[in-house]
C-alpha cells in the first residue's frame, strides 16, 4: 500500500523490438585493442582459470543463464525451482546469472557472463580486476541486479560479485580515515558492498531506532545505488543516498584496494557519490551517516475517476495547487499517478507527522473531491501514520511480502506495491526532473495541461521524493556535493513514463510476446515524454531510471559535472577496464564495451 509500482500495467501485454536504434554510442568505427572473447586464442586456458580460481579460496562460478536449468530437462526440479521462485527478486539476486530486469526493447536481452568471482572481501576482487585487467577480459560488477539499463550482466565476461560480502555494522562515532582531528565522529552504519538496502534497514531502524537514506525497493543493492545516486521515500529530508556517503573502499583498476572519503582520495570519492555504478572501480565496503529516526512513518493513498477530460484537467489542476500549497516541503514524497483513464492515483509517503496531521493536510483536497459530482472514488482515499521504527519490519507487515524460502534470511522481504516489476520486461522507460518553476501559480495551467496531454499517451508517475526542491536545506548541500546532475535540488519531481509486461527471460516459457503492441508502447511513452519536455526542455534525467537510448545522456545525467567525472575516471582507469551503458567515458567504447574506439584512446 506505502510503495507503489512504477510500471502500473503488466497486464498481458506480449512485446518486443523496435523502438529508435540505439544512439547513445557512437557506429564501431576501426580499433584498436579488442576484448578477448571465449573463442579467441588468447582467452585465458584452463590452467589460468585454476590460478584464479586458487586466488579466490575456490569461489570462481561458472556462471548459467537463470532458466539455463530448462534446457533440456523443462520437467527437471532444478527447472521448477526458477519458475516457482521468478517473482521473488531475493531470490533472483541470489542467481549469479539473475537479473532483475528481464530485457528492455530493443535495448539489451540478460546475458550470463562465462565466469563469476564470488568475492568475499576486497582481496577477492583485487584478484579479480588484476586476472581480468592482464588477460584483456570483458569486466562486469553486479550487486543487487536491479539495472534498468542492464549495465551488470554481459556476456562472454568474468563477473564480479559481490552478493556475498554483506556485513553490516553500526558506529556511535565514525571517522573516516585521514580526517582523525579534521572532523568530529558521526553516528554511521558500514555495510560490505553487497548488502540489499533491506539489510541496511533491519540492522539501523528496525533494531537500533535510527535512519539511514537509502532507497526504497528493499532489495536493491546498498552500492549499486549510491554510485547512482539514489533516492528514497523520505530523501525530501534526508536528501539523495550519495549524500550520506562518508567513506568507500574500492578496487581500482590498477587492482589496488584504496579508501576514498572527502581526506583521502576525494576526487573518487565524490565520483562514487552519483556518478554511476560499475564506472570508477569495484566498491568493497561502503560507510553511510546515519540520523535521528523521526517518530512516525506514513502514506496518504487512494484513488479518484474524473467523469470528463475537463473534469479531469480541473483535477489535475487542483492537485498541482494543493501539492504547491501543502505538500511542497521535507515530509511528503513518493508519488501520484496521472493515468490514462481520467483516474489520479495516490501513493504518497510522509516522514515526522503523526496520523491526525497527516489526515489534516489531506483534508481539504479530500473535501474538494468529495464534494464534486464529477469524481469518483474508485479507491478509498486516506492518510495516516505509524511508529517509524516497523516500517520495515517484515513479520505482521501487510504491505510486506516475506521471502519464505527455507533458505531465505531472516527480515526479508519486498513491498507488496513493487511485486509488479519483479522480473519486468520494458517495453519503454523515460524520466525527467521537473524543475520547481513549473509549480509558479503563472505556470500551473501549462504544466496541469502537459501533464493531462502526456497521460493521453501513457501514464505519468510524478516521484516527489526523487526531486530536491522543496527539500530540508542540509538535505540540498550535502546532494549538491555528489555527482548527481544539479538540476536534482530545483526539480520538484521525477516524472517517470514507463511500461512493459510480465517477465521474458531467455529460455522461459510463455506466450509469444506482441511485438506491434510493444513497439506501440514504446512509441506512447516516447510521445508522453515529449509533452513533458516541451514545458521542460532543459530537464536532466536520473541515470538508474532512464531511457536506454538517451543520446544526451551526458548532460541529463551528470549536467556541468561531466568534464570533472570524465578526468577522474582517465585518472584511475585509464584503459578502461570499468565499461558500462552510458557510463562516464563509455563513449570511448564500442556498444558492447569489447571495442576501444579508433582516436579515442587516452
Ligand atoms: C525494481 C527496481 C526498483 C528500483 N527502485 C529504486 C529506488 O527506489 N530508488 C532508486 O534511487 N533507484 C531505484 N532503482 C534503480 C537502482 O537503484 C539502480 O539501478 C542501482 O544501480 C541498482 O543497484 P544494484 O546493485 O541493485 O544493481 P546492479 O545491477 O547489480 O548494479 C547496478 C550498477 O552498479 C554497478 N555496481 C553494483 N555493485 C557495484 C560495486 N560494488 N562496485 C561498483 N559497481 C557496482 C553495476 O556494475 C551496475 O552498473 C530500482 C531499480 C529496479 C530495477
Amino acid at each position: 500500500m506505502y510503495r507503489r509500482t512504477v510500471l502500473k500495467s503488466f497486464a498481458a501485454l506480449p512485446l518486443l523490438s523496435l523502438s529508435p536504434p540505439p544512439l547513445a554510442q557512437p557506429a564501431a568505427k576501426a580499433v584498436a585493442p579488442r576484448r578477448v572473447r571465449p573463442a579467441d586464442a588468447a582467452w585465458p586456458g584452463a590452467a589460468e582459470w585454476q590460478k584464479l580460481r586458487a586466488a579466490v579460496g575456490g569461489n570462481l562460478l561458472q556462471v548459467h543463464a537463470l532458466f539455463g536449468p530448462c534446457e533440456g530437462s523443462p520437467d527437471g526440479a532444478a527447472c521448477q525451482d526458477v519458475y516457482r521462485n521468478i517473482r521473488n527478486p531475493f531470490y533472483i539476486g541470489d542467481q549469479p546469472g539473475g537479473t532483475q530486469v528481464s530485457g528492455y526493447l530493443n535495448a539489451w536481452t540478460p546475458a550470463p557472463s562465462v565466469w563469476a568471482v564470488r568475492a568475499r572481501h576486497a582481496a577477492d576482487v583485487a584478484a579479480a580486476v588484476n586476472f581480468a585487467r592482464d588477460h584483456n577480459l570483458r569486466l562486469v560488477v553486479k550487486g543487487g541486479a536491479h539495472s534498468y539499463l542492464g549495465t551488470s550482466s554481459a556476456p562472454d565476461s568474468l563477473l564480479i560479485w559481490t552478493r556475498a560480502m554483506k556485513q553490516v555494522t553500526l558506529h556511535d562515532a565514525f571517522v573516516a580515515r585521514g580526517c582523525e582531528g579534521k572532523a568530529p565522529g558521526v553516528p554511521a552504519v558500514s555495510t560490505g558492498a553487497g548488502a540489499m538496502w533491506i539489510d541496511l534497514y533491519s540492522a539501523v531502524t528496525t533494531r537500533a531506532g535510527r535512519y539511514v537514506q537509502g532507497g526504497g525497493c528493499t532489495s536493491v543493492g546498498v552500492a549499486g545505488l549510491i554510485q547512482s545516486g539514489g533516492f528514497g521515500s523520505f530523501s525530501k529530508a534526508f536528501g539523495n543516498a550519495a549524500a550520506g556517503l562518508l567513506e568507500a573502499e574500492l578496487v581500482t583498476a590498477d587492482g589496488r584496494v584504496r579508501i576514498a572519503n572527502a581526506c583521502t582520495n576525494p576526487d573518487l570519492f565524490w565520483a562514487l557519490k552519483g556518478g554511476g555504478g560499475g564506472t570508477f572501480g569495484v566498491v568493497t565496503r561502503l560507510t553511510l551517516r546515519t540520523h535521528a529516526l523521526p517518530e512516525y512513518f506514513g502514506a496518504a493513498w487512494g484513488a479518484v475517476k474524473a467523469k470528463s477530460d475537463d473534469a479531469f484537467r480541473r483535477l489535475i489542476a487542483r492537485f498541482l495547487a494543493f501539492y504547491a500549497g501543502s505538500l511542497a516541503n521535507p515530509h511528503w514524497g513518493e508519488q501520484v499517478a496521472v493515468q490514462s483513464d481520467n483516474s489520479l492515483k495516490i501513493s504518497m509517503v510522509q516522514q515526522g507527522l503523526s496520523r491526525e496531521e497527516a489526515r489534516a493536510v489531506w483534508k481539504p483536497f479530500f473535501d474538494w473531491i468529495g464534494a464534486s459530482a464529477d469524481y469518483t472514488v474508485t479507491d478509498p482515499l486516506g492518510a495516516g501514520a505509524h511508529k517509524a521504527q516497523h516500517w520495515w519490519e517484515i513479520e505482521g507487515n501487510p504491505s510486506m511480502i516475506p521471502d519464505v524460502r527455507a533458505d531465505a534470511a531472516p527480515g526479508h522481504g519486498w513491498w507488496q506495491g513493487d511485486q509488479d516489476q519483479v522480473g519486468a520486461y520494458l517495453h519503454g522507460y523515460d524520466s525527467l526532473w521537473l524543475p520547481a518553476s513549473l509549480l509558479k501559480e503563472s505556470v500551473q495551467p501549462r504544466l496541469a495541461q502537459a501533464l493531462f496531454a502526456a497521460s493521453r499517451h501513457k501514464e505519468v508517475g510524478l516521484h516527489f521524493n526523487k526531486g530536491l526542491a522543496f527539500a530540508a536545506p542540509e538535505a540540498i548541500q550535502a546532494s549538491l556535493d555528489t555527482a548527481m546532475n544539479p538540476g536534482v535540488t530545483e526539480a520538484f519531481a521525477l516524472a517517470i513514463i514507463a511500461d512493459g509486461e510480465r517477465p521474458s527471460y531467455p529460455g522461459m516459457k510463455r506466450p509469444p510476446m506482441d511485438l506491434e503492441a510493444a513497439r506501440n508502447d514504446a512509441r506512447a511513452i516516447d510521445q508522453a515524454t515529449q509533452e513533458l519536455r516541451d514545458v521542460a526542455p532543459e530537464a536532466g534525467s536520473y541515470l538508474s531510471e532512464s531511457n536506454y537510448f538517451n543520446n544526451n545522456w551526458r548532460q541529463a545525467y551528470f549536467g556541468d559535472h561531466y568534464p570533472k567525472l570524465q578526468a577522474i575516471k582517465k585518472k584511475y582507469d585509464p584503459d578502461g577496464l570499468f565499461f558500462v551503458h552510458n557510463g562516464v567515458g563509455s563513449e570511448e567504447w564500442s556498444a558492447d564495451g569489447f571495442t576501444r574506439l579508433s582516436g579515442t584512446r587516452a
